[in-house]
């Protein structure tokens, strides 16, 4: 059975970029939601026992016919948002050196294309999805894109660095309509320690 890890922080901790109200919705009924699903589907296709959630989500097409969309919607909603939480802290730090930062000065020329590259990929997700950092499990570089519903990008094999939920459940109480204000308003909040490391253990650096 998947579980949902505690939050590493409160729900008002992310104030004033994430409201607590927000927070507390998004944790405890969507994405626990997308545990509960995840595990009854589990449970009615007893084959899939014992797989991790990167074995499920890597190999959709090979899973019974009816329990693919569960998967890849419930399973992916699970990784997206374990890792989404993961990458924000109240105690966000600018990044300005290392491995990953140095990386991203190669391939986007500069950390302000970089931003913007981002910021055009979360805010031009047409309907709900994800924005993404990642690298191409291939080419071992580094990508912008975005995803749509809860498509993880380990579907894709693509690792995820760092990832922005535009579903408009992430941000709609406090910011209504305005995605590009949210998105504006996320980067104070990216634990870049976090997924420095995390970038380091994928490249085994
Ligand atoms: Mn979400």
């Amino acid at each position: 059975m998947f579980k949902l890890e505690s939050l590493p922080y409160s729900f008002d901790a992310l104030n004033p970029y994430i409201d607590a109200q927000t927070m507390e919705l998004h944790y405890t009924k969507h994405h626990q939601g997308y545990v509960n699903n995840l595990n009854a589907t589990i449970k009615e296709y007893s084959e899939l026992e014992g797989k991790t959630l990167a074995e499920l989500l890597m190999n959709i097409s090979s899973l019974p016919v009816g329990a693919q969309n569960s998967i890849r919607n419930n399973g992916g909603g699970h990784y997206n948002h374990t890792m989404f939480w993961k990458m924000m802290t109240p105690d966000a730090k600018v990044i300005s050196s290392g491995k990953l930062y140095d990386a991203i000065l190669d391939k986007f020329e500069g950390f302000d294309l970089f931003k913007a590259a981002f910021e055009n990929a979360a805010k031009t997700r047409f309907g709900s999805g994800w924005a993404w950092l990642v690298v191409d499990q291939e080419s071992g570089e580094l990508e912008v894109y975005s995803t749509a519903n809860q498509d993880c990008p380990i579907m894709d094999k693509k690792f995820v660095i760092l990832g922005l939920d535009v579903w408009e459940h992430a941000y709609y109480l406090q910011y209504q309509n305005k995605r590009p204000d949210y998105i504006s308003a996320w980067w104070n909040l990216v634990n870049w320690e976090f997924v420095e490391e995390n970038y380091r253990q994928i490249l085994g650096l």
